[in-house]
């Protein structure tokens, strides 16, 4: 009988192992996680888990009775040493060997950690677990002055909720805007301004260079700043570690096919570890993303099932902070002009970004309806011109229905 073994329980291990079921594959399926909590949803934690809206188990992807109706042999709890692709299987800390027809690679990305000669300050925190978002909401109840390291978006998901809970918050971010990594100045600014009406003060362009036992962070230029709780987010790292040493092929992440295979055909990778030629950003790259995961897990689950369907997803992410809910479709980076359709000042905008003339990206602020348009324009492969997207007066859906 064959055997899927995914090793990893976020978004992309549960779906392909949902996945697998639901498109009827009959062998065994393991699935661990390092964690112990029944696998949940990651975007909430800095969101609405935080903020008290959600809870523990509205967060979870499924009961655990789904797991075992649906003979998912889930095992959690469960850290993996090593992997021999040879002679196809892989061994637990404990030296327990689990064998595999598939092996699948749902690793994730670590937190990059803040350093100073080389040495990691005890008293710095990061989100990425549930434990991790346990750990910080109880700290945010007797925190006063909140330092937060990084102003993209978990850092300004965390400013947020910190403000809203009557917290003093300060963010420092390195370069001169707010998630300059994959936004416009347009938008890094409307989200600036809000943080700042909102009561945080935000450090530009500004560089830690210590933190002291007392809490004070020290910025570059001697200005030492009073906290009680820092938190930083500064960008992951792609957890290859386990694929490195079994001698898979990795360069910023995992590299897999347009079928996730990695180097090795029978190991596949999905998720935010997998570095894979992107169709729409044309070039490779990793992408830290819910729709990611879950669209590279069904093209993994269905090549095990014989049917080679390409990853060609169009990209899509979102960030929520305070009242803007930003959405972004495609991948805007590399664009040479972009349209603006909406006022900037309404607070309720899209920004359409073009290459050489085509439509590469959507980014849209308090508006739903553009986001979905654009995914539609982006998957249909529809480029509007400029002053279709500038005249208010013209339904995009049109554009999308009439082709
Ligand atoms: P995350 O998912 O952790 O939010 P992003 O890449 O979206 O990751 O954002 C990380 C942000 O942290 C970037 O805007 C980056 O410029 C910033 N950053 C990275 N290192 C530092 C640092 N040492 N000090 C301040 N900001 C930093």
């Amino acid at each position: 009988m064959k055997k899927v073994v995914v090793i990893g329980a976020g978004h992309g291990g549960v779906q392909v192992a949902a996945s697998l079921r639901d498109e009827g594959f009959e062998g065994e399926i393991v699935l661990i996680s390092e964690e112990k909590e029944l696998p949940y949803q990651k975007p909430p934690l800095s969101k609405g888990f935080l903020q008290g809206k959600q809870t523990e188990v509205s967060i979870l992807f499924r009961s655990e009775q789904y797991y075992v109706s649906n003979a998912i042999d889930l095992r959690l709890g469960v850290t993996i040493a090593s992997i021999n692709p040879k002679e196809n299987y892989i061994s637990t800390v404990n030296g327990e060997k689990i064998d595999f027809t598939y092996l699948i690679l749902a690793t994730g990305a670590a937190n990059r950690k803040l350093r100073f000669d080389g040495k990691e300050p005890k008293n710095v925190y990061y989100l990425r677990t549930l434990s991790d978002a346990k750990w910080i909401g109880q700290q945010l109840e007797s925190a006063n002055n909140v330092v937060i390291v990084g102003g993209g978006f978990i850092g300004l998901e965390l400013a947020a909720l910190a403000v809203e809970k009557g917290k003093k918050v300060t963010v420092i971010e390195a370069q001169s805007r707010l998630m300059e990594r994959v936004l416009p100045e347009v938008i890094s600014k409307v989200f600036y301004e809000t943080h700042i009406q909102k009561g945080a003060k935000v450090y530009l362009g500004a560089c830690v260079n210590g933190i002291q036992d007392n809490g004070d962070v020290v910025l570059s230029t001697g200005e030492a700043l009073p906290s009680d709780l820092i938190l930083a987010g500064i960008g992951v790292i792609p957890e290859t570690q386990l694929a490195k040493e079994a001698g898979i092929i990795c360069e910023n992440g995992i590299v897999v096919n347009e079928l996730q295979q990695t180097s090795i055909p029978n190991i596949y990778a999905i998720g935010d570890v997998a570095n894979h030629y992107n169709p729409f950003a044309k070039k490779n790259l990793r992408l830290e993303s819910v729709q990611n995961a879950v669209d590279q897990a069904k093209t993994a689950a269905a090549h095990i099932l014989g049917k080679a369907v390409p990853y060609n997803a169009v990209p899509w992410f979102w960030t929520f902070q305070y009242h803007l809910k930003l959405q972004m479709a495609g991948i805007s980076l590399g664009y040479d002009d972009y349209v603006v359709r909406g006022d900037t000042a309404s607070g309720k905008f899209s920004i359409y970004y073009y290459k050489e003339g085509k439509l590469i990206g959507v980014d849209s602020l308090n508006k739903p309806a553009d986001h979905l348009n654009a995914r539609k324009l982006l998957e249909l492969g529809i480029h509007p011109a400029k002053e279709e997207i500038r005249d208010l007066s013209l339904s995009l859906k049109e554009l999308v229905s009439v082709s």
